[in-house]
């Protein structure tokens, strides 16, 4: 046991450097990943699908009235350009950006609470803005230990149209609303292209019921400046584990293992995955992701997409090995998604950690916070999950979703902009 919760978390620490989608690094991982398979002698597969990117060449605020000053920013991926001297205009602060915060803001350039959802988007444009700034972080940052994030507009967002968008410091534009600037410049300029994503497939296939498909399944992407060692290599190893296991113990069913690239920019790696290969999908009866593990301190959740019954046999099951687990039937926004809205149902294990405890989707995601002995209780309790669907004589998931669920799903589907996990 001690050497299986090392050698899964020295792979981890193999994986662990920023991957983001489209890029060498991510490449990388798959590489790192997928050459683990071949030292088990496994074959697999390295899909490789398009996802947009965008290069940042300039991205700049200064406050021209009533003070003059420039604030560090970072512009908004896929928002276009301003001329190369920026775009000046009147500044509003528009909170949520309501029609009832948006009556004044013709040719202006806006201030936004938080993130940028679609609806935001939509109503600023709408309104006739011409650029728009964002914060991120909180008052409490240390401008030398954290970073600005780096945002982007996603398709949906660009349906209603380009405009150029910077983020800044949340304690900077509580600055800018406290001494009331006015006017503001803004200047973005990048290039926006394509790259290649991977998905790395694997099959160990069944004994009994070959036809069969159990799909197991994390995404091994990250965000800017995140390692992602918690979110989501934790899982891509606990699944290369769970492989390891069903090579020594063949299984009843085929299991096919996926590592998905680009689940951050919106699971593009599943969503790529479910249209390639929608004849095969017939063929999958059930699907296990595995995204966020390893947490010290945290707890252990399993977020059913599919029966209520699974959820009940889930719970029973953790009771009969004293493995403490919430248990919920609900969505989870990670790559079982696309799965679930072809209608196969999923159950979703992580290990989240407490409040405070871990941090995701910045440099503060890192191995300081988890452990093996953590990684590995999750590991196991998935894996012994796993085996009693996998093995069973009779496959004992419906393979339905239900109607609440389906609902969700074409609401997760249509309105998600930002990911809130
Ligand atoms: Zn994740």
């Amino acid at each position: 046991m001690k050497n299986i919760e090392e050698r899964q978390f020295e792979l981890l620490k193999e994986i662990g450097f920023v991957r983001t989608s489209g890029t060498e690094e991510e490449l990388l991982a798959a590489n790192i990943l997928r050459e683990k398979l071949n030292s088990l002698g496994v074959e697999s597969k390295l899909e490789p699908f398009k996802v947009s990117c965008y290069n940042m060449k300039k991205a700049k605020l200064e406050i021209l009235e009533p003070f003059n000053k420039e604030y560090t920013v970072t512009g908004m991926g896929f928002s276009g350009n301003t001329e190369e001297e920026g775009l000046t205009a009147d500044f509003e602060y528009v909170e949520q950006a309501e029609p009832i915060n948006l009556v004044n803001v013709k040719g202006k350039i806006v201030l936004i609470n938080g993130g940028l959802t679609i609806k935001k988007y939509e109503n600023i444009i709408k309104a006739g803005a011409v650029g728009f700034i964002t914060f991120s972080g909180t008052v409490l940052d240390d401008e030398e230990k954290t970073d600005i994030e780096k945002r982007m507009l996603r398709e949906k967002h660009l349906e209603f149209g380009k405009v150029p968008g910077v983020n800044v410091r949340v304690k900077d534009a509580l600055e800018m609303v406290a001494l009331e600037c006015s006017k503001v410049r803004i200047t973005v300029l990048q290039e926006e292209g394509e790259a290649e994503s991977h998905n790395l497939i694997a099959d160990i296939k069944g004994t009994d019921y070959p036809e069969e498909v159990v799909v197991i399944m994390a995404h091994y992407d990250s965000v800017p400046f995140s390692k992602g060692v918690y979110d989501n290599g934790a899982g891509s190893v606990i699944i290369m584990e769970l492989l390891r296991h069903y090579l020594e113990n063949p299984p009843k069913r085929t299991i096919r293992f996926i590592w998905f690239g680009s689940e951050e920019r919106g699971l593009l790696g599943s969503k790529d995955y479910v249209k390639s290969h929608e004849s095969e999908l017939e063929a999958i009866k059930f699907g296990i992701n595995v995204d966020v593990a390893g947490a010290i301190l945290g707890e252990d959740k399993a977020l059913v997409t599919g029966d209520e019954s699974l959820c009940n046999m889930i719970e029973y099951f953790s009771k009969e090995v004293c493995f403490p687990i919430t248990v919920k039937q609900s969505i989870y926004s990670s790559d079982c998604i696309p799965f679930a809205d072809k209608g196969i149902p999923v159950v979703n294990f992580g290990r989240f950690g407490a409040n405070g405890a871990t941090k995701i989707h910045s440099r503060y995601d890192i191995l300081d916070y988890l452990s093996p002995k953590y990684l590995y209780k999750t590991m196991n309790f998935v894996k012994d999950f796993s085996e009693k669907i996998i093995n069973a004589y009779v496959f004992p998931v419906p393979r339905k979703m239900p109607e609440n669920m389906v609902k969700d799903i074409d609401k997760y589907l249509k309105k998600k902009d930002c990911k809130n996990k």
